[in-house]
């Protein structure tokens, strides 16, 4: 495996200057003091390694991912554990995921390992950042950008830079469980087949801005995509991925789209699928229309609708607003939801057994 280079930062922050700023970070607000860049080009394939202080970069101009976008990333957090040692969950399944974006996006796939320990070494050296309040974090940001200088269009970058960043988290909407609104967006599209969908590539971002901006001025928190040659076929909630749950307690069952390209694969998704069958919670993966959507809230079938991500687990969905009116689901998270959620965060804290071997140590 590539061996990283280690330059440690000369300035560090004071104990209480660091708890001052762990006491309200945000989130991606803050960074702490080191990062990793690897560097990759055509000879000589990944080199150049480091764990290095947290600083700018410095780029030509012409450097293609300020032009053709060639950029992807990946999400993931260290959670602080009673014993006071650092995990995080499912991180090869992040790494597995940044080579599929990385194939999508023609860029050159990074060792699983090398990804890993490049988390290690970050999280190792700047452990003093990994929060202890409960329900905060630090968020780890690995990304990849094209840095071949020059603005020819018919072939891929030649080089690139993979650098982790990581920035302590609180509560990712404020108010924690408050449920969210969203806005049905027919105007605008996220992803259509054989296009970016299932990447994590910053290009599907800055395209869903505008989308969100209707949202808010529509006096939604949140936009909701739906599929490009109807708009109709829900696919996924801003950055998260979306849950309906029909009935409840016992009787509960949960219905996610399925992930047949334009939507992205999320890894808390995943982790759902395969832990609400041992709560009792029946899953399955099927299309669901807007008017499937309205008419079974309305019926009282459909009883909760929730989104889920890295960064805010699991958020209820309460108001639902599109062209053709509104609908409330409810206004406080659901029994089912709240389950969920407090089973994967249990999971996530060391708060309850890890069956499945979702933890993984980085310091
Ligand atoms: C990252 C992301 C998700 C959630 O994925 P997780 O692996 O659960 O964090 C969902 N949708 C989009 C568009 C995303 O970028």
């Amino acid at each position: 495996m590539i061996e990283f280079a280690v330059k440690l930062a000369e300035q560090r922050k004071s104990p209480e200057e660091r708890e001052a700023v762990l006491a309200e970070p945000g989130f991606g607000q803050v960074f702490t003091e080191h990062m990793i860049t690897i560097e990759w080009d055509t000879e000589r394939g990944w080199h150049d390694a480091q764990l290095r202080p947290y600083g700018p970069l410095s780029l030509d101009p012409a450097t293609k991912v300020f032009h053709y976008a060639q950029e992807l990333f990946e999400g993931m957090k260290a959670y602080r554990q009673p014993d006071g040692s650092i995990v995080s969950f499912r991180p090869e399944a992040n790494a597995a995921r940044f080579n599929v974006s990385c194939r999508r996006m023609a860029m050159p796939e990074l060792p699983e390992e090398t990804f890993l320990e490049a988390l290690r070494l970050l999280v190792d050296a700047d452990r003093d950042w990994v929060p202890t309040r409960e329900g905060h974090s630090l968020y780890l940001r690995p990304f990849i950008i094209a840095t071949e200088t020059g603005m020819g269009v018919n072939y891929p970058s030649q080089k690139y830079l993979f650098c982790v960043i990581a920035s302590p988290s609180g509560a990712y909407f404020s108010g924690a469980i408050k449920p969210v609104s969203v806005w049905l967006s027919t105007e605008y599209t996220r992803a259509a087949p054989g296009g970016t969908g299932f990447a994590k590539c910053g290009g599907n971002y800055a395209a869903a801005f505008v989308a969100q901006q209707e949202a808010v001025a529509q006096g939604c928190d949140q936009v909701v995509w739906l599929d490009a040659a109807e708009h109709r076929w829900v696919e996924e909630m801003g950055g998260m991925n979306l849950f309906f749950v029909y009935g409840s307690g016992a009787d509960a069952r949960i219905i996610t789209p399925p992930a047949t390209g334009t939507i992205l694969p999320g890894i808390t998704r995943d982790s759902i699928l395969r832990l609400a069958p041992d709560l009792g919670i029946k899953v399955s993966e099927e299309p669901i229309s807007v008017e499937q959507w309205r008419d079974d809230v309305a019926s009282g079938a459909l009883t909760e609708v929730f989104a889920c991500g890295t960064a805010a687990v699991i958020t209820p969905v309460g108001q639902v607003k599109g062209a053709d009116g509104q609908f409330t689901i409810s206004e406080e998270g659901g029994q089912t939801t709240l389950r969920l959620r407090e089973e994967l965060v249990g999971i996530q804290y060391g708060n309850r057994p890890d069956p499945y071997q979702w933890i993984t140590t980085l310091a």
